[in-house]
């Protein structure tokens, strides 16, 4: 391994792909293991979004595309901003990417240098440490707790800001704690970085749809004084149910977006052409076209919630958003159960990996050493069946 770069020896492997290379390999060995450790909708593609897939395969479309995506996808990534988040992009503005994940690592490319710090409210989405890390840049983590709902202040972010401060990212609604900034939330960051005319903010609004709050998802670029220091990230993997198909975009200032795009020139020379194809399809159809799946979620995070809290020692948030239950499971610490001492959340997670065949993520992996993530991309039946054995290997 001397060979390899430092680079690549010092970044960790994304915890929530590694959980399930484990379940795979578990379950090759013929255990029946449940997993709840995944952030993909248990969902197909709806079959308007094959059909435009399938029809563009027949129409050839089969070149490479404009690096930065079909002007007809950027078109309609901006016609889905102004509807549903009331931002009025314009064409230079965006930039269509190999799943939100590259938009992120394009941005974190174009705008860190060595040193730059990006302040990462936890817990945080697995991925963001490491890609500002690739990038050169240090993240600077600010603890929140379940008590306020996991978020960040604006008395917090005030206190993490220092010279070196570049950018700040975060998800709303959140991956892992299912929080969802409000508008009022939003403002008081906002007026914080307002005053500070060198920071930008990352604002990763993948799962804008999968909001329970019945109120409108809240966008930062959309508060006054914010176009211009947001980028806006987004994405269909979640709502859409599309994971596979790696298509995520930005809104973004244009001179921001022009530099992801010539990053992305030299790496990808832009995404897939099929899956853009089926993308325009997805975004011109309204929100309501998948609220079916955004009902079912929100019966399983109350079946989740009303299980978990029959279980003495888990303490959970509220989540409004995405399909995540973050709780805290500190109260297990220092206990023994089957001979098995748990000191952490990551032995924490493997017991229930071990011993209930339940597959979860430590909340290590997202800035916090006192939770565990259980999503609930799965079914009733295997969210019932998946808490009643992590009820019984911890009696
Ligand atoms: N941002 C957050 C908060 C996520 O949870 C995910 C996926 O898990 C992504 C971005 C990446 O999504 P994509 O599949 O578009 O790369």
């Amino acid at each position: 391994s001397t060979q390899l770069s430092e680079r690549i020896v010092n970044m960790a492997t994304s915890a929530t792909l590694a959980m399930a290379a484990k379940t795979r390999e578990l379950r090759a060995e013929g255990k029946d293991i449940i997993g709840l450790s995944l952030g993909e909708p248990d969902f197909n593609t709806p079959d308007f979004i094959k059909d435009a897939a399938i029809q563009a395969i027949n129409d050839n479309y089969n070149s490479y595309t404009p690096v930065d995506g079909y002007v007809a996808l950027k078109e309609a990534v901006i016609t889905k901003f102004k509807r549903d988040n009331n931002l009025t992009y314009t064409l230079p503005q965006i930039v269509v990417s190999t799943g939100a994940k590259q938009s992120l690592a394009n941005i974190a490319m174009v705008l860190l240098d060595d040193g730059d710090e990006v302040i990462l409210p936890c817990p945080y989405w697995v991925s963001y440490g490491d890609i500002v890390k690739l990038a050169e840049g240090t993240p600077v983590e600010v603890k929140t707790s379940i008590d306020n709902d996991f978020k960040m202040t604006a008395a917090q972010l005030e206190a993490a800001i220092t010279p070196q401060t570049k950018m700040i990212w975060f998800s709303s609604p959140c991956n892992p704690s299912g929080s969802l900034y409000s508008k009022k939330e939003l403002e008081a960051l906002a007026e914080v970085v307002l005053k500070y005319p060198n920071i930008y903010v990352v604002s990763d609004e993948i799962y804008e749809h999968i909001n329970y709050t019945g109120k409108a998802h809240a966008s930062m670029a959309a508060i006054p004084g914010m176009f211009d220091r947001t980028i806006t990230v987004n994405g269909v993997s979640k709502a859409f149910a599309m994971t596979g198909w790696r298509i995520g975009y930005i809104g973004a200032p244009d001179w921001i977006a022009r530099a992801c795009n010539k990053m992305q020139g030299q790496i990808t020379s832009g995404a897939n052409c099929i899956a853009q194809r089926a993308v325009i399809t997805a975004l011109n159809a309204e929100p309501s076209s998948v609220k079916y799946m955004i009902d079912e979620f929100k019966i399983r995070r109350d079946l989740v919630l009303d299980l978990l809290n029959g279980i003495e020692g888990f303490k959970t948030n509220i989540p409004e958003g995405a399909f995540y239950v973050f709780p805290n499971v500190s109260a297990f610490f220092g206990k023994t159960f089957r001979g098995k001492t748990i000191n952490n959340a990551t032995d924490f997670s493997l017991y229930l990996l071990e011993e209930a065949l339940v597959a979860t993520v430590t909340g290590d992996a997202f800035g916090n050493p006192d939770c565990i993530r259980i999503s609930y991309a799965a079914s009733q039946e295997q969210i019932i069946e998946a808490i009643k054995r992590i009820k019984e290997v911890l009696a």
